[in-house]
């Protein structure tokens, strides 16, 4: 590897990537091997630290690292599971994703591929091949890149693994086709039905629309896909309440910054003010809309969101 160019702190972030994954037993002669070898070199020892994260921010770290790959779904996960199994998940977030994925030295990509080939060479542990195949998938790894990997590994590892490996990127890749197309109820409320194409003109992405009741005035359940938000509105004379219900979206008046939202925010929308909601580019989001009702009242719509101000959101 050094030899080929790989840098002496990329060969021992490998090695320390390896830990979480093979075992400190199995890990620990590879250190003394790869540090004779840069000593033999006259590379000076110890290289530069490569931490970037201490005990006390560790755990908010991994977090946020799970939620960086695999999605917001991960948010909450070190408190989640059965209680007498909690601390392992705390564990995959403080130890293995708050200690080895925040090291500088190699990138997610780099990173969730050696991690692949750490699982495919151990053999006998398809379910967590197939998740980091998918966490290679959203980092952008793709099915052809992980083949070539596995290929790669093949003469290292033999063909019974290999071919368990193989089977692993094609179940991830077919899970992934599956998340995307599925949609993700992130409220508390029924979905409902895609928008009607008279709404759904207003929208960019998807969106789903569940009445709930018209008593005292119209209350919907409405989801966004990541990404999804409406045009540029104004609602005449009565105005708008939104109750957030689930994920993570934006809502913007005209002139004013963008507000984030989440579950439990309440955003009152005066009639007459021009403003959009929807999505963040992440996440699912769901709002229930509180029309309130007036003589007269309708909504107008505008120019859509452009994908240069909706891409800013956050920035
Ligand atoms: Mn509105």
């Amino acid at each position: 590897a050094l030899n080929f160019g790989v840098t002496p702190v990329e060969v021992k972030e490998i090695v320390y990537q390896a830990v979480a994954y093979l075992g400190i037993g199995r890990v620990f002669p590879c250190l003394h091997i790869v540090n004779d070898i840069l000593t033999e070199r006259g590379i000076k020892l110890p290289l530069d630290p490569q931490a970037t994260t201490t005990t006390d921010n560790r755990l908010k770290a991994g977090e946020q690292t799970m939620i960086n790959i695999m999605g917001e779904s991960m948010r909450g996960f070190a408190e989640s599971g059965p209680e007498e199994s909690r601390h392992i998940n705390k564990w995959l977030t403080d130890n293995c994703f708050g200690d080895y994925y925040t090291r500088k030295g190699l990138d997610y990509k780099q990173r969730e591929m050696i991690t692949f080939c750490f699982l495919a060479a151990q053999g006998g542990c398809e379910p967590q091949l197939t998740s980091h195949a998918m966490n290679n998938m959203m980092v952008g790894n793709d099915k052809a890149f992980l083949i070539k990997v596995v290929s790669q590994c093949l003469p290292f590892i033999g063909y019974p693994r290999s071919l368990n490996a193989l089977n692993c990127v094609n179940a991830a890749a077919d899970k992934m086709k599956e998340a995307e197309t599925k949609p993700e109820n992130p409220g508390a409320f029924p979905m409902g039905d895609k928008l009607p194409e008279v709404f759904s003109k207003y929208f960019v992405g998807q969106a789903y629309l569940q009445p709930l009741t018209d008593k005292g005035g119209p209350i919907s359940n409405v989801t966004f896909e990541p990404g999804c938000r409406n045009n540029w509105h104004i609602h005449h004379k009565g105005g708008q309440i939104l109750l957030v219900t689930g994920g993570k979206g934006w809502y913007q008046a005209w002139g004013e910054p963008a507000q984030e939202l989440h579950p439990g925010d309440v955003v009152n929308i005066p009639a007459e003010v021009k403003h959009w909601h929807g999505a963040a580019a992440d996440s699912w989001f769901s709002h229930l809309a509180v029309e309130i009702p007036a003589e007269g009242g309708s909504a107008e719509w505008l120019e859509a969101v452009s994908d240069e101000e909706y891409s800013k959101l956050g920035k």
